[in-house]
């Protein structure tokens, strides 16, 4: 009897993560093939902008699949007309294949929900469900209370322990316009994107007005980071105008200056090796601070900014010995703008707005005080930052 793997998905872009989860999934079920089956419109889910239409997705997956043995790309989801539901497709495929063993490929971030989708019954009558594992936090404990629940609808659940991906579709798209993805996708794949300027990789980021500077960033970030970047730009902007610096390179360098910051620790690594950038030992063993210097190599090569924009970024999150006016306005903006909400930050505001120097100076002791409290290991350069300062008699 012929044992078939029903993976559905966006595949907005495909990934080598996808690839390494059907072949897993292939050989510990057994099955003749995978069919990967991209979603047409998907119920309550919108496609980020830039986005590859459903043919380019499809074909994505067929130069991805091209020469892999068991693993095969369908557009039944796309002969459908209107929104995709996964009932629809497993009910295609048992009427295709009546005789068929049907295992639905399910990521375990999708098995809380489950149980709600429509049209669930058929789906549990119809194929055995594999669950892909996708890491992330709480896994085992979610897992658990979701596979009571599925065997309580009757479903068959069997859990893989594949290899965790290591990479989003979200990520990549990212990772895409930052130009540093052909670790993640199929050279073939990377160059249909590339040729076809999908997911925003036709832009050209350099030289943007301040305004389009401002949209093609919040494209880049975190939901939850936009209020900070964007207040961290006003907040940057009031304090050159109070100082007399570029008001241009302060809300430039501050919109820039968390661009990279949605990117995990092994992603900020593999940025720098794409650009060729050596690092110090400190960056290495604390890749959560590299979004300083990963930050700023984007701000330069993808968004053209001049040397002014690209030191004030580097610098924002440790500081250095004998910063300029722009790189201690970034540093203090960072610390003190209008979302800002910790114990003290009325005090470095007032100092904002009074002596940047010093406000620059008190943030400095505030980030070491609460390092050395939480036992983590202080960088170098924050450390000579305040040296520089106590040296100087600028010191409170
Ligand atoms: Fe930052
Ligand atoms: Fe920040």
């Amino acid at each position: 009897m012929e044992r078939i793997g029903i993976y559905t998905g966006t595949f907005n872009p495909v990934h080598l993560g996808h690839l390494r989860a059907a072949r897993y999934a292939r050989e510990m079920l057994r099955l003749d093939r995978v069919l990967l089956i991209p979603d047409g419109i998907m119920p309550h889910k919108n496609l980020p902008q830039d986005s590859a239409d459903a043919q380019q997705r499809l074909a994505m997956l067929r130069l991805a699949l091209a020469g892999e043995q068991g693993l095969e790309a369908s557009d039944l989801a796309l002969r459908r007309e209107g929104v995709t539901y996964t009932w629809q497709t497993v009910a295609q495929l048992r009427e295709e294949h009546p005789d068929a063993q049907l295992f639905l490929l399910v990521g375990s971030d999708m098995l809380e929900n489950l149980h709600q989708w429509r049209g669930v019954d058929g789906i549990f009558t119809e194929a055995a469900v594999a669950v892909l594992n996708r890491g992330g936090k709480d896994e085992q404990q979610r897992l658990r209370s979701s596979l009571e629940v599925l065997s309580q609808k009757g479903a068959r659940v069997t859990v893989l322990d594949n290899p965790v991906t290591d990479i989003s579709s979200t990520q990549l798209r990212r990772m895409l316009v930052f130009r540093c993805a052909s670790a993640f996708i199929p050279e073939k794949v990377g160059t249909f994107i590339y040729e076809n300027g999908l997911y925003g990789t036709d832009r050209d980021y350099r030289n943007l007005p301040v305004e389009e500077l401002e949209r093609a960033v919040v494209g880049l970030l975190k939901p939850n980071r936009v209020n900070h970047v964007l207040g961290c730009r006003q907040a940057a902007v009031e304090l050159a105008r109070l100082y007399g610096a570029n008001e241009t390179d302060a809300a430039r360098a501050a919109l820039l200056h968390d661009v990279t910051k949605a990117l995990d620790g092994p992603l900020q690594l593999t940025l720098c090796q794409e650009y060729d950038t050596i690092l110090d030992d400190f960056s290495a063993k604390n890749p959560k601070t590299l979004h300083a210097l990963t930050g700023s190599l984007v701000a330069e090569r993808i968004f053209g900014e001049n040397q002014a924009v690209v030191d004030a970024i580097r610098c924002h999150t440790t500081g250095k010995a004998d910063m300029n006016l722009l790189e201690k306005i970034i540093y203090v903006a960072d610390y003190m703008e209008p979302n800002r909400d910790f114990p003290g930050v009325e005090e470095l505001r007032r100092l904002a707005y009074t002596d940047i120097t010093q406000a620059l100076e008190l943030g400095l002791r505030m980030t070491l005080a609460m390092l050395k409290e939480q036992g983590r290991e202080i960088s170098p350069e924050s450390q000579e930052a305040l040296r520089f300062l106590t040296a100087r008699g600028e010191a409170i």
